[in-house]
């Protein structure tokens, strides 16, 4: 059995996640599979005797969305499941905690336990190590993939949502990180790995959005 990573692009909503399940089922040889549009990425796990990762990239390929890369990820450390909805998170360091908890919160995380983040976009828990669990509201912003959020912050470093990068696109000409966020903030701050509470660079789906108000 072989486990990928994959992220994709194009999906927008979960009837498009629901349309590269279906491209998928037309394979033989897949174990499991979970699509999800919010965070742009897929994970399947596969007979490899009976499928390969190319057959699978070009299946979903012929599909409305593309491939944009993939990772083996068998033999990675295992991410536990959500306690509150089963389905598997994403590792965050525990440097993202102290800016973005509440006080309260913040003196319940043990450093030395590993952390994951629930991106499943109805669950109400944010993070979860073993059985311990921190809601949604544990955080002092909400967070932009959760679909209940009502502000979609995008740059947490520059607390810059979605609504502002489209005025800044549609309305200013706009259109890189360096403009966007120069225009809103006089310093412009860089700090994902402490601010954001995934941990990961924001970079990316920063241009996916702008590219969305673009045209
Ligand atoms: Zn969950």
């Amino acid at each position: 059995m072989k486990t990928i990573q994959l992220k994709i692009k194009g999906m927008t909503c979960p009837s498009c996640s629901v349309a590269v399940e279906r491209q998928l089922n037309e394979l033989n040889g897949i174990l499991d599979k979970f699509i999800n549009h919010v965070t742009d990425s897929g994970k399947i796990s596969f007979d490899d005797a009976l499928v390969s990762e190319e057959e699978i990239i070009a299946k979903i390929n012929e599909g409305h969305y593309k491939v944009a890369g993939f990772e083996n990820i068998t033999n990675a450390i295992e991410v536990p499941a959500c306690p509150t909805c089963g389905q598997s998170g994403q590792l965050v360091p525990n440097t993202v905690f102290k800016s973005n908890l509440k006080p309260v919160f913040y003196k319940q995380i043990d450093s030395a336990k590993k952390h994951f983040a629930c991106m499943n976009p109805t669950c109400k828990t944010a993070y979860y190590s073993g059985d311990f669990t921190i809601p949604f509201d544990g955080l002092k912003r909400e967070l932009w993939y959760k679909s209940y959020s009502r502000k979609k912050i995008i740059c947490y470093c520059n607390n810059i949502d979605r609504e502002q990068i489209k005025v800044a696109v549609q309305q200013q000409g706009l259109n890189t990180w360096e403009e966007i966020t120069g225009f809103y903030r006089k310093k412009p701050i860089e700090k994902c790995e402490l601010l954001n509470p995934t941990g990961l660079c924001c970079r990316d789906k920063f241009n996916e959005v702008v590219k969305k108000f673009s045209h």
